[in-house]
């Protein structure tokens, strides 16, 4: 006897329906995209008790006629695709023909449509994949699907449902995504009954991002500069330096207008953003990839959440670049929260160091100056601790010996203060107020009150100057005793094989000594490795995690970020104002001077309003 049977259509509706259709979001997913296909100008989710009992989406787009709506309905119809070769460059979003036959196989179903030209519309109900009414219906053209009590034929389904608040919350999650891919089409929310969410069509993405987050979220992002990099463009707006969050909730990354889950795009986000990360942070992106449909694989996950890409390293380096670029880009912006208070630069106050200020500098009042004698060294809170000819910043463990370029000292505290020699950047006034606890320099600008890490910049501009060497020059080494052969696994020493020149630059001696071994003999100068052959190990591991084509510059960052910490300016070195005025300038010429290479930022800025709230000046 035959054991092995062809299964019922609704049979099969319901296991593909158990890959489609997970939750009340998977539907609702499933039907905007149906929306979004048909060139729909505005759509309307209607939920109720977090999509269990009812969902509803309403479209303007083109409808379909009796027949094809009737067809929608069949196990692999679509209109989207017609052979294979179709496959190879989906520009919908659909393209399975899968979706409304496993929804309807596991819920109560309504769909009404109407083409726009068309007289009547037609209305068919389904029960649990069974077609039970079909008849003309007089809707608005477009089309309406609503779905009751999903799962009801399915109870271990059903069971595996969380709470309304959760579907509630996911099923949000699904709308903004789609909200955010597609701000051409107006979208509202009805939850219960009442309109929870309703946003206008626009042009411009950063309405759409307005109208969701709230328009203060906004200005923590930045655009990023459009670009096209080998045939791959990225767009769309990314959190500042510094701004990020404990989950990856925010983080939406978009592939060819569709919400993607991408390692490959959420590590290129993470180098991107490298060293403006706190450990364990992740970046707030709206980010927009698109790229040739025939260069990206839609078809690898049954839910579309996944795709593949032809070339992932070619759109690895486009994300890198944007988001590097795009952090850079606000530094402008960034840089002017250090200026003076515009009235006082205005004003007669406005003094350069080498014209002799006709109002004594207030540090010549403060007592321990005065018993010190010499208001221009007298800046920091404890002047007499430190001769000056023994303070300098400490010199970069790179450059050898200290600094020579340190500068004429006529300071004016509390008075804007205009560089000696300025070099491109060095024309802003600056008004330092003084040093907080050894650890924060304070200033004021025109918002109030800005602080300033002195360990956290240090650390931030020895980090840049150290890595600018390495790119030039690359990293100094230092001969070992004992040379260590060591050997590797058949996919490492590949990579290592592949990357030779790369660690010789990174100050790294190492050379093939047969099969999969190798043999070091150098390492860079700056760290100090007690164990040669792990500490290659270790190095190996992180930059192939990563990712096997990631940037072996990375590498030497990562290096260089942990022995900046070491070498830098700690809390507590007290400094001279010569000193906090160069390390505040050279923290502005870098390229990335929001946060230290471990991601803290470098400044904090408490607003004017903020103060007058304490005060009980203003509720
Ligand atoms: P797919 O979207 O993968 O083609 P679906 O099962 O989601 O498969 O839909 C089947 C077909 O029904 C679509 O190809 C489309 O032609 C039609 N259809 C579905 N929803 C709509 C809609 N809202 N407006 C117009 N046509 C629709
Ligand atoms: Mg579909």
């Amino acid at each position: 006897m035959s054991r092995i049977k062809l299964l019922p259509e609704t049979v099969a509706s319901q296991v593909a329906a158990g890959e489609v259709v997970e939750r009340p979001a998977s539907v609702v997913k499933e039907l905007v995209e149906n929306s979004i296909d048909a060139d729909a100008g505005s759509i309307e989710v209607g939920i109720q008790r977090g999509g269990m009992s009812r969902i509803r989406v309403v479209d303007d787009g083109c409808g379909m006629d009796r027949d094809d709506a009737l067809l929608s309905l069949e196990r692999h119809a679509t209109s989207k695709i017609a052979s294979a070769a179709d496959l190879a460059a989906i520009s919908t979003l659909g393209f399975r023909g899968e979706a409304l036959p496993s929804i309807a196989s596991v819920s109560r179903f309504r769909l009404t449509t109407r083409e726009p030209g068309a007289v009547a519309g037609t209305e068919i109900l389904v029960n649990g994949g069974r077609i039970e009414t079909v008849r003309d219906g007089g809707e608005a053209p477009g089309t309406q699907v609503e779905v009751r009590s999903l799962f009801y034929n399915l109870p271990a389904r059903r069971k595996f449902l969380r709470s309304e608040t959760t579907e509630t919350r996911n099923i949000e999650h699904q709308f903004f995504l789609q909200a955010l891919a597609h701000p051409a089409i107006g979208f509202s929310l009805v939850r219960d009954e009442k309109v929870a969410l309703q946003l206008p069509a626009t042009t411009s993405l950063s309405a759409r991002i307005r109208d969701l987050h709230g328009a203060e979220f906004l200005s923590d992002l930045l655009e990023i500069p459009e670009r096209e990099h080998r045939g791959v463009r990225v767009r769309g707006w990314i959190g500042r330096a510094g701004v990020s969050r404990q989950t990856r909730a925010q983080q939406f990354v978009f592939v060819n207008g569709r919400a993607i889950d991408s390692g490959i795009l959420a590590t290129a986000l993470r180098e991107g953003y490298h060293t403006a990360l706190m450990r364990g942070q992740f970046p707030v992106t709206f980010l927009f990839v698109d790229l040739a449909p025939q260069d990206v694989d839609v078809n690898v996950h049954p839910a579309k959440r996944e795709v593949r890409f032809r070339d992932p390293a070619r759109i690895r380096e486009a994300i890198v670049e944007a988001v590097q670029c795009t952090l850079e880009s606000g530094r402008i912006d960034w840089q002017r929260k250090f200026s003076a208070p515009s009235s006082i630069i205005g004003g007669t106050a406005a003094v350069s160091p080498q014209t002799s200020p006709s109002v004594p500098p207030l540090a010549a009042i403060a007592p321990e100056t005065v018993t010190h004698g010499a208001p221009q060294e007298a800046f920091v809170n404890r002047p007499t601790q430190i001769p000056s000819e023994q303070r300098a910043l400490p010199p970069s463990p790179l450059a050898g010996g200290g600094d020579s370029r340190s500068r004429p000292q006529a300071i004016e505290v509390n008075r804007p203060y205009l560089t000696p020699d300025p070099s491109p950047k060095d024309d802003q006034q600056f008004q330092i107020i003084g040093v907080l606890n050894r650890l924060y320099v304070l200033m004021e600008n025109s918002d109030g009150l800005v602080l300033v890490d002195q360990h956290a910049a240090h650390e931030r501009i020895l980090f840049e100057e150290l890595r600018r060497r390495m790119e030039e020059q690359g990293v100094p080494s230092q001969r070992m005793l004992l040379p260590q052969i060591f050997s590797l696994p058949p996919r490492d020493a590949e990579w290592v094989e592949r990357n030779l020149t790369t660690l010789q630059k990174m100050g790294i001696g190492i050379e093939s000594f047969g099969g999969n071994s190798f043999r070091v003999d150098t390492l860079p100068a700056f760290l100090e490795i007690a164990d040669a052959a792990d500490f290659l190990r270790r190095v190996i591991d992180e930059l192939t995690a990563t990712s096997r084509n990631s940037s072996p510059l990375r590498l030497g960052e990562d290096m260089i970020a942990k022995t900046v910490c070491r070498h830098a300016v700690k809390a507590k070195d007290p400094l001279r104002y010569p000193e906090i005025e160069k390390l505040i300038r050279d923290l502005l010429a870098c390229d990335l001077p929001y946060c230290c290479p471990h991601g803290r930022p470098t400044m904090i800025q408490i607003s004017h309003a903020e103060l007058e709230k304490k005060f009980g000046r203003k509720v």
